[in-house]
């Protein structure tokens, strides 16, 4: 069956009893034993629940994976896969990261003997230059946020099993609506369910989907041993989200496309980092492994000057971090997401102080562009106003 149809089906045929088409939120934390010895297939929602079994099982099977885990955060996520590693291992980690997912690497894991080295993940030889004998794992992040680069999946993935290494895909920007890492190779897929899955800027989720037995058992340990699990409510509401995002990233992917080209042409504009733009380094590798693209992309500016008064004057679009969700959200990464990242890296990657991230929603686009076309103008007036006085 197409993706389409089995997303709009999640959970809707689970409920044999009533016949409910929407899945019900099983509130219960303890589930009556039938006698000494058996049990329901439920003992204790931290470590089994129904309403977050028919997510996790949906997730399991929309990223073509064996084993589904929701958590409580994208973060709670990537600290349960961490949790598969000890101390004196190494990871190899995509040089443009989340920079919570940094954060959690440095202040942390490291605390716990963790270390990792950041890369460019589409390098094969920087990444066999720095794996070492104790390197465990390559977390790549397809495209990078905010700067859009793309790592070419099946060739890493290739690459790490020649050298016994797992593979972990962060799969947030694309979804498996446009992008399915393990039928490339991957062994963990993670997602900031928080995004465009949920959808809507209402809930905080995260996901791990496995691949392989001997790994899935593994992650059900951590998940329940760790406890940062997804309760019944929101996992109702994410699965209430992921109904519709097939037409939410067909919508995204369409503004983006449409707003990033016009930016592109824009006088203030110096360039735009869209995967979805032929311009794009990654664009060949992205259209070969994704059936489309995200609703995100950054745009630098000419002059940083135009930066303050854009953010002040934009008023459908607004200023806040996250991104995903149908409503446009546009951030200032230097200062607001990637804040906890080391100036050094962000500047080599090109994290600047002229940089702006647009998370395109599902407004109508000719809105958004009217949007910026007058918070551009009112910054250009303001900037020439300054000069003259
Ligand atoms: C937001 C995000 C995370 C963290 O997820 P939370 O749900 O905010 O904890 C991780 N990775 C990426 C790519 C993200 O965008």
């Amino acid at each position: 069956m197409k993706i389409e149809s089995r997303l709009a089906q999640i959970g809707s045929q689970s409920e044999p009893v009533t016949g409910a088409v929407s899945f019900p939120i099983y509130q219960a934390t303890a589930f009556r034993h039938p006698q000494l010895g058996q049990s329901t297939g439920f003992d204790y929602a931290r470590s089994k629940s129904p309403t977050r079994k028919v997510l996790e099982d949906a997730a399991a099977e929309l990223e073509a994976g064996d084993a589904g885990f929701a958590c409580s955060t994208g973060m709670a996520a990537l600290q349960t896969i961490f949790a598969l590693f000890s101390q004196g291992d190494h990871l190899l980690v995509s040089l443009d990261l989340y920079g919570g997912t940094y954060r959690l690497l440095e202040r942390i894991m490291s605390r716990f003997g963790v270390t990792a080295s950041y890369v460019d993940t589409n390098d094969i030889d920087a990444l066999s230059q720095l794996c070492k004998p104790n390197t465990k794992a390559v977390l790549i992040e397809t495209p990078t946020n905010p700067l859009m680069m793309i790592t070419d999946i099946e060739r890493v993935c290739a690459w790490a099993k020649t050298r016994g290494l797992l593979t972990i895909v962060d799969n947030t920007l694309l979804t498996p609506f446009f992008q399915r890492p393990i039928e490339q190779g991957a062994d963990i897929v993670i997602h900031s369910a928080t995004k465009y899955l949920g959808g809507h800027n209402d809930v905080l989720a995260g996901l791990i989907i496995t691949k392989g037995e001997e790994l899935s058992e593994q992650m059900a340990f951590l998940h329940n041993s760790i406890g940062a699990v997804l309760g019944a409510q929101d996992s109702w509401l994410l699965m209430r989200g992921m109904k519709t995002l097939a037409l939410r990233m067909e919508r995204h992917q369409e503004n983006a496309v449409r707003i990033a080209g016009w930016l592109y042409d824009h006088e203030a504009v110096e360039e735009v980092y869209y995967p979805g733009l032929a311009h794009h380094p990654g664009h060949d590798i992205q259209s070969r492994q994704s059936s489309g693209n995200t609703g995100i992309f950054s745009f630098r500016l000419k002059d940083a000057r135009y930066v303050e008064p854009i953010l002040r004057h934009i008023r459908l679009i607004a200023f806040a971090e996250s991104l995903g969700g149908v409503e446009s959200l546009m951030t200032y990464p230097s200062v607001q997401t990637h804040a906890d990242i080391p100036e050094e890296i962000r500047r080599r990657v090109g994290v600047d102080d002229r940089l702006l991230r647009f998370s395109v929603g599902i407004e109508h686009a000719d809105d958004l562009i009217a949007d910026l076309a007058q918070a551009l103008e009112a910054a250009k007036r303001e900037i020439g106003e300054e000069q003259q006085s």
